[in-house]
């Protein structure tokens, strides 16, 4: 079966045509817009998904359904909540304006629990019934799947690893709470609490290594290139990343007792191996089974994630509609 699967992020709209398990066999990348209403995001969405049709050589009818993975709160193929997409703050029908715009069968689900499905069924989670995907990046997102299938909660709101309280009246997190995992371990908490230091005084190069690059904000790579500068700020936020994951990730495996953990998102991406050993030891301490079998991997699909899980998700409606 070929579906088409479409990851919409705050930055890019990401769009595959997936045939079969993993053969992406067109794709397709657009900026997503940042102002206008839902309306011109949809436009942007049908484009890209004839984009990578026609990048694959195919017509519309090619395909079976279409998946989208989105960020905010998913249910019944409504979405609300997401800040950082124009129009998607209330909650509206994304599935059904899709849908009327290209004429088929649509499934949307969660930006991360449809990276989760990517790697859980042709990822690093191939074959485990029980797992914890973790992407770290501009924030810090969680996907779950538990017993062989997503699970995403009573109202669309489970997996939401990167707001586990991991320090109790700790630091301001994104979404405005205190001692969050993301309020450490995100990128733009971390680049928040740099721009504080350095306006207490607090030398750092990240500023000046994101000028060098080009870059409009600190990237991944920018987080990189200063640690390997030596800076030592940059080197204490990434230490307290690194605990504040240790302690959420054992804190969920407490929880579920999941047979996996994949960790991946563009800062463990770019940091790597090293990065992932030390969540890996920052979270041991703190797992109540004995002897530990959770395995910390890495995820395989990278940036792909989002837009193969999605196409994976869209055979469920596609199925249900012949
Ligand atoms: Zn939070």
């Amino acid at each position: 079966m070929r579906t088409v699967g479409v990851d919409l992020g705050g930055t890019n709209i990401s769009t595959i045509v997936l045939d079969g398990d993993d053969q992406v066999v067109g794709e397709a990348k657009l900026k997503t817009p940042t102002t206008g209403d839902r309306g011109g995001v949809v436009e942007v969405i049908a484009a890209s998904v004839f984009d990578a049709l026609d990048d694959a050589g195919l017509e519309r009818d090619a395909v079976a359904a279409i998946g989208i993975g989105t960020p905010g709160v998913v249910v019944d193929g409504t979405v609300g909540g997401a800040a950082n997409v124009p129009g998607f703050l209330e909650r509206f029908s994304l599935a059904g304006l899709v849908k009327e715009k290209l004429e088929l069968p649509v499934r949307v689900a969660n930006d991360v629990t449809a990276a989760a499905v990517g790697e859980h069924q042709v990822g690093a989670g191939k074959g485990v019934s029980d797992l914890l995907c973790i992407f770290v990046g501009t924030g810090v997102g969680g996907g779950l799947i538990l017993n062989g299938a997503p699970y995403e909660g009573g109202q669309g709101g489970a997996g939401e690893f990167g707001h586990l309280v991991v320090r109790q009246g700790g630091a301001v997190c994104p979404c405005g709470r205190r001692g969050c995992v993301e309020a450490y371990a995100g990128r733009r908490a971390m680049v928040l609490a740099a721009e504080r230091a350095r306006a207490a005084g607090t030398a750092t190069v990240l500023f000046d290594v994101m000028e060098e690059k080009g870059k409009p904000r600190p990237t991944s790579g920018v987080f990189k290139e200063a640690l390997a500068r030596g800076d030592t700020l940059i080197a204490d936020l990434v230490d307290d990343g690194i605990e504040a994951l240790g302690a959420g990730i054992a804190s969920a495996v407490n929880l579920l007792d999941v047979d996996a953990v994949v960790l991946g998102g563009g800062l463990a991406d770019k940091l790597g191996e090293r990065f992932r050993f030390r969540v890996d030891a920052a979270m041991r301490p703190h797992l109540f089974l004995h002897p530990p079998r959770v395995e910390l991997v890495e995820a395989a699909l990278g940036d792909h994630a989002g837009a193969i899980g999605a196409g994976i998700v869209a055979r469920e409606v596609a199925e249900a509609s012949t």
